[in-house]
């Protein structure tokens, strides 16, 4: 058996991963970033700097349109 894979830190809080989870279209976000490098996000990185993060920003670093 596998070990449990580690996932980002701001999981259970960040709003981008709840509209990520229900759009399968964008799970490749979910492996590449929330269950993998985290510390390439662009929504990670802001955080870790203080700064704001906008409920829209992708964790590729483009803004999803409203
Ligand atoms: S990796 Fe980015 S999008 Fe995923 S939970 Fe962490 S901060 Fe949110």
């Amino acid at each position: 058996m596998e070990p449990e894979k580690p996932s980002c830190e701001r999981l259970s809080v960040c709003p981008m991963f709840r509209i990520l989870r229900f759009e399968a279209s964008k799970t490749i976000f979910i492996k590449q970033y929330c269950e993998g490098d985290w510390s390439a996000c662009a929504r990670y990185q802001r955080w870790k700097a203080g700064q704001p993060v906008p409920e829209t920003l992708l964790p590729n670093g483009v803004e999803l349109r409203k």
